[in-house]
């Protein structure tokens, strides 16, 4: 039986904690937030029945990693999938994207599932021809070349070409500034000509039309293992920033606390890379070098609780850089899961990945609001600022991964050059899109390296 340290109560860290207990070992996770969770968690308002996450989360129906570790926890029947609807802003107006053809109903009929996803496929595809803005031979492109990327079996030859480049000779440039370019530059900022094909292959091959989300929102599930977790006898310590991490003579590793020094036969790291790099001065400079290879963007949103929607129906809406508004994501999370759930109240995020070092990291609040009604007006002209009851600022500099040409010769192995020290983030989850499935399936193969 190993003592085993983990840095970080995120979705990963928690995930691997859970294996490593189940195997027989002792944990102690160690958290410098007061709360579990990491960038899934979740915060309440004192009107509200459900916690709401601090970034928009939903998972897909094909994340398998974390839909396993769900049902072996017992909590498979807080899990559910609305079908909500996902649209792109262009010109002025919304057009849904993703837009289900049949209610919830059809699942519940004899091979209604298979017939549930052939109907959102066929949706998808009859919005697509619908999408007005480009010419309607653009349009069956467009169908086409996602039909193609989605049965693509290799990602491995597409991480050489930018997805920039790729997309625009298969679908034609107006068609690529009208679909993808805006989802690419929204996330990516500057850097969205430079991110690698393979990430958009794994993007689009990952995706489900159905959303699942959990009784109690993404809190619910962490708290869920976070339980399992102690009932293992696992330890967690909230509040409880590691500030060193140094490799002792005889091979163990003593992790820095306030509270004071602890040491573990082995430790899992899930912070970022750069504060793994910031707390470790031993690493190689070989190493750390490649660990300065891995960029990332942060994330900001705006959360918003309204007294009326601002949509009537659209849960997501992507918006184009080139629209000039300040935020390039607009997420309406109530009419992805009910009001009922938050007091009444309608609940939106405003957001938008930036490098670390924008201004918006430091921005008040108050200042963000006022440069985002007007845009808010912009969807909805009614809009008005007493409709605003409540708002709240998130942010967070390690948020979203960087991909580009040949990633994969950068990506760190889950063991690094230290002895018994290992790392698992977002920044290796590649060619997957960072998400809570991914820290799951991660934390779970570095508990599996870790116990060899
Ligand atoms: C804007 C946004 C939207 C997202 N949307 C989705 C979505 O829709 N669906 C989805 O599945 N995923 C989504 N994700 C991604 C998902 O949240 C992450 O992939 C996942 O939560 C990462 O888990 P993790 O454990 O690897 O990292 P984290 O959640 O970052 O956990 C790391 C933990 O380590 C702690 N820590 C760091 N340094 C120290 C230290 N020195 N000492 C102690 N503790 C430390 C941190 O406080 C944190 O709790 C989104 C993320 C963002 C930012």
């Amino acid at each position: 039986m190993a003592n085993i340290g983990i840095i970080g109560a995120g979705v990963a860290g928690l995930s691997a904690a859970y294996d490593l207990l189940k195997a027989g070992h002792r944990v102690t996770v160690y958290e410098a937030r007061p709360y579990v969770g990491g960038l899934a968690a979740g915060f309440k308002d004192e009107a509200w029945e459900w916690p709401l996450e601090r970034f928009y989360h939903h998972i897909f129906a094909g994340d398998r990693d974390i839909i396993g570790l769900v049902n072996e926890i017992g909590i498979g029947d807080r899990l559910f999938f609305p079908s909500p609807v996902t649209s792109i802003y262009k010109d002025g107006r919304l057009y849904p994207i993703n837009k289900p053809m049949f209610g919830p109903w059809l699942e519940k009929l004899p091979f209604g599932k298979p017939l549930t996803t052939l109907g959102d496929l066929a949706a998808t595809a009859l919005r697509v021809l619908a999408f007005k803005p480009i010419p309607l031979p653009a349009r069956f492109r467009v169908g086409l070349v996602t039909a193609y990327i989605r049965y693509t079996r290799r990602w491995q030859p597409l991480e050489q070409v930018t997805a920039h480049a790729w997309l625009t000779r298969a679908v034609g440039a107006r068609a690529y500034e009208a679909f993808w370019q805006p989802l690419l530059e929204g996330k990516f900022g500057d850097d969205y000509q430079q991110v690698n094909m393979a990430w958009f292959w794994a993007r689009i091959v990952a995706r489900s039309p159905r959303l699942g989300y959990f009784v109690g929102g993404f809190q619910g599930f962490v708290e869920a293992l976070a339980d399992a977790i102690r009932t293992r006898g696992g330890d967690i310590r909230l509040d409880s920033h590691v500030r060193g991490v140094h490799p002792e003579a005889d091979g163990r590793i003593r992790l820095e606390l306030r509270a004071g020094d602890q040491t573990h036969d082995r430790v899992l790291a899930t912070c970022s890379p750069q504060m793994l790099k910031a707390r470790t001065p031993t690493l190689p400079a070989a190493y750390t070098a490649g660990l300065d290879k891995l960029k990332s963007m942060g994330a900001v949103v705006l959360v918003l609780a309204l007294r009326q929607p601002v949509t009537r129906e659209h849960y997501w809406i992507n918006i184009p850089k080139r629209e000039g508004f300040p935020f390039l994501a607009f997420v309406e999370h109530t009419n992805y899961i009910a009001p009922q759930h938050y007091g009444g109240d309608h609940l939106v995020y405003c957001g938008d990945y930036l490098a670390p070092g924008h201004p918006y990291f430091e921005m008040e609040p108050e200042a963000m609001l006022e440069l985002f009604i007007p845009a808010i007006q912009r969807l909805n002209p009614a809009f008005e600022r007493s409709w605003i009851r409540k708002y709240w600022k998130f942010s967070e500099l390690y948020a979203q991964p960087v991909p580009f040409l040949n990633h994969s010769e950068n990506i760190p192995p889950l063991q690094t050059p230290i002895p018994n020290l290992y790392m698992a983030n977002m920044s290796q989850v590649y060619p997957w899109d960072r998400g809570t499935n991914y820290a799951v399936e991660i934390g779970r193969r570095a508990a599996r390296e870790m116990m060899r």
